[in-house]
Formats: C-alpha cells, structure tokens, sequence
C-alpha cells in the first residue's frame, strides 16, 4: 500500500497550507535514528528533529519500551479525581530540574494550551488579589502558539492580528532586544520595555517572553543581560514574568533550560515540544507556591483549567524516559559540539550575496536569506540532496537531534550552502 498522496492533497491541511494550492508534501514511511525515510526508500538527515522535538531522534530503545510497557497497564484515564505514576514521577523530575521557586505543576498537552494555561494564572493571580489585570506586555518578533490567547502576544505582524482583529485581545508591545547573545550588551536596549512598563504597569498582569531564543518569530538571539534587566523591571513593578521555553527547554540552547544563561528565576514557565523527546504532545506549566495559593484563595477558589488529555500517562511515561536519557547523556558536549559544528559549517553562507546572516546557538543554526525564499523549490532541492530542512521566509535554520553524528551535520550544513549559492 503506497501512501495516498492525491487524497491528502485534496482533504487534508497542512500548517499554514492552503487547500487551493497545497504545498507539496513527501510521504515518509517511517524514521530512525537522525533520519526520515521517505516511501520510495530515500533517507534524508534530519535538520528539524520534527520542530525542537526529537532531541534524541527516533526509534530510540529506551522511549519505544516506556511507551510499549505503559501501554500494557493503561494509555489513558483521566485526571480528575485520579492520579497515577507516571505523572507524579514527571513532575518531580520538573520541579527538581527547573528554578527553585517553581514547585506547582499544570500538566497539558500542547505547548500553545501551556500557554493559555500561563495567562490564566496570572490572571487569576491579580483577580485573587483583588486587583484584575488584564493586560499582558511582550517584545516584538515572539511566538507563543497559535490559540487565540497565545496569537494575541505573539508578534502583531505577519498576518494574524489584522486577520482576527475585533476578536483578539490587543496587549502591549515594543521592539525586541537587539543586542546579539555575544556582543557587548547595550543597557539602552531595554529602554523600550523600561518605557513600556513604566507607563502601563498598573494595567499589566505579566511579561510573557521566550528567554534568549525568539524562536518562530524570526529565530533571533538576544543578550541574556536583557533577560536580567527585564526580571529586575518585573520585581520593581511587581510583574509576573513569564518564560516560553516551549522551544528552548532541555538543552537546545547550550543550558538545561535558556533561563540559566541570565541565571534568572521566572514566575511561570512553559514547557512542551522536547519534553516527551518528540514522541507525543505533552506540555505543562510551572509557577510557584506563592502564586498558586494566591490563586486558589481567590473568588474562584481553584485553578480554572483541566484538560480531557491532562497528564496522559503514556505521555508522561515517554516523558520520564526522554528527561532520563537526556540527563544520562553527555548531551551539554553533544550541544558545544554542535555548536562549534554549525560555526564552522554555517560561517561560509556568509561569503553568499543572497545572505544576510547567520547566527549559532547551542544546538540551533540559522541562516537569514536577503529575500524570501521559494518554499517549494528550496525543499525539493534540499530533498535531492538528501536532507530535511524547512525554511521559512527569510529563515533556513538547523535544530537538529542531538545524537546528530559530525558526518550528518555536515551534510546539512553543506546542502544549505549548495542550495542558497545556486539562488
Ligand atoms: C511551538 C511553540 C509554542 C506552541 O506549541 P504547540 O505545541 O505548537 O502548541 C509556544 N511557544 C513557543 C516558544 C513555541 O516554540
């Protein structure tokens, strides 16, 4: 049985695809280790690990068993009124592992509802306290998901605010930190939000940021002093801050958590996309006792969510076993040694006319393109050269598994610069 490509074009939506023009779409049969093998037998390297998900690659034994031997008791029973170990082992690993302070865990299932669950709770936090906020601020070029809560403090450009306006919440914005992960950091770089808060902070419940990495919005990375700056404005104000580590968590960016490059502490934290190692959609949401009670000793007297989905035991099963390999790992070397990797192979993009710039950090290497790219004629040559890479306007970027072995990431590296010296 061959793959039905001719009913998935005319049935089924892609992200962002349209159903008049469908992109085309390759059909994988399956994967292993850091590659997909395409139906016709073709393996492409990975440069995606499926969006920040598949730290480790696939088929991984240890991640295979924990779902195979959680499936033998139970794939799922729901949370309300019930528990069980798989979910209490997960969040005694994420309390341990995360700041101090974070000790009350929200477990859901995509990394967008982790966020909706986040502005929740800071704005049951100010209802509790008698004060309601219902504002948040944030930094241009963000992304923190695609529901309506998690799209209104994502950027306003690019289509999504005009197109719901009228429906979306408008919060507030200024630019974001310009200053780069390893230049001299410029303290009037956080002057935007300095003013910002300083002339709104009565009306705003929280600060929502992605800690050094913005990711969807543009994969740009910033100063961690901006990080800094901005905790030190949240307490002066009395601000929740809240940090999207969706697509930063575990390891991606050289730390455990991006956090640690500022050494800061946020009030509320997100999770998702690398937690279960990129085998199921598992997400949860972090804050401390000190919130958490607030909220619960407000009018509402509990913490208004609870999904159908909530700790899914084969999730947090898979969960468990991915956070285990992962710290069992050598997986901080792995990231370094990506990183030198993507330097040095990245670097000569930048002798290209057709490129603007290029930036490394940890297991992430990106490549901005002076113009646009042709999504579908770059992905066909990729493919042809045999490896996964998905670009995005402007942005080719590589956020490979971690177990990515050197002659891999050559190839990805190489095949980018071969593809973009041809444009
Ligand atoms: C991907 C992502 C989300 C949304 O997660 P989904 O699982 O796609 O809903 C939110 N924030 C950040 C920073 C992300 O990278």
């Amino acid at each position: 049985m061959s793959i039905d490509l001719q009913f998935d074009q005319q049935h089924l939506w892609h992200p962002y695809t349209s159903s008049l023009k469908p992109l085309p779409c390759y059909p994988v049969a399956s994967a292993e280790g850091c590659e997909l093998i395409l139906e016709d037998g073709r393996r492409l390297v990975d440069g995606m690990a499926s969006w920040w998900a598949c730290i480790h690659g696939y088929q991984v034994a240890q991640l295979d068993q924990a779902v195979q031997q959680q499936l033998s008791k139970m794939s799922h029973v729901m949370f309300g009124g019930l528990t069980h170990q798989p979910a209490i082992d997960l969040c005694k690993k994420l309390v341990a592992l995360t700041p101090e302070n974070l000790q009350q865990v929200f477990i859901s299932d995509s990394g967008s509802v982790a966020v909706e669950v986040a502005l929740k709770m800071a704005l049951q936090y100010w209802q509790a306290k008698g004060e309601p906020r219902a504002k948040f601020a944030t930094v241009r070029n963000g992304y923190h998901g695609d529901t309506f809560a998690a799209m209104s403090v994502s950027d306003p450009q690019g289509g999504m605010h005009q197109l719901y306006q009228g429906f979306l919440a408008e919060h507030f914005f200024c630019d974001a930190p310009q200053t780069r992960f390893d230049e001299p950091w410029n303290n009037a770089d956080i002057s935007p939000m300095k003013t910002l808060l300083a002339e709104h902070h009565r009306s705003i419940a929280a600060v929502i940021i992605e800690p050094i990495v913005q990711g969807a919005g543009g994969m740009r990375i910033y100063h961690p002093e901006y990080l800094k700056a901005l905790r030190a404005l949240c307490d002066e104000y009395g601000l929740l801050l809240i940090a999207d580590e969706i697509a930063t968590g575990f390891g991606r960016t050289g730390k455990l958590f991006a956090c640690e490059h500022a050494q800061i502490q946020p009030d509320i934290l997100c999770l998702g996309k690398g937690l279960t190692g990129g085998y199921m959609s598992l997400a949860a949401t972090l804050t401390s006792k000190h919130i958490a009670h607030t909220i619960c000793s407000g009018d509402a007297g509990v913490f208004m969510h609870g999904p159908t989905f909530m700790g899914n035991p084969l999730a947090c099963a898979v969960a468990n076993a991915s956070i285990e390999l992962l710290l069992n790992s050598p997986w901080q070397q792995r990231v370094e040694h990506i990183q030198a990797q993507l330097n040095q192979g990245l670097a000569t993009c930048l002798s290209l006319d057709s490129i603007a710039d290029v930036r490394v950090l940890g297991a992430i290497g990106v490549v901005e393109a002076k113009r646009p790219v042709d999504l579908a004629q770059i992905q066909a040559k990729f493919v042809e050269l045999g490896v996964w890479i998905r670009p995005f306007g402007k942005l080719i970027y590589l956020m490979p598994p971690y177990t990515i072995s050197d002659a891999q990431l050559e190839r990805l590296c190489s095949a980018i610069y071969r593809v973009m010296a041809e444009l």
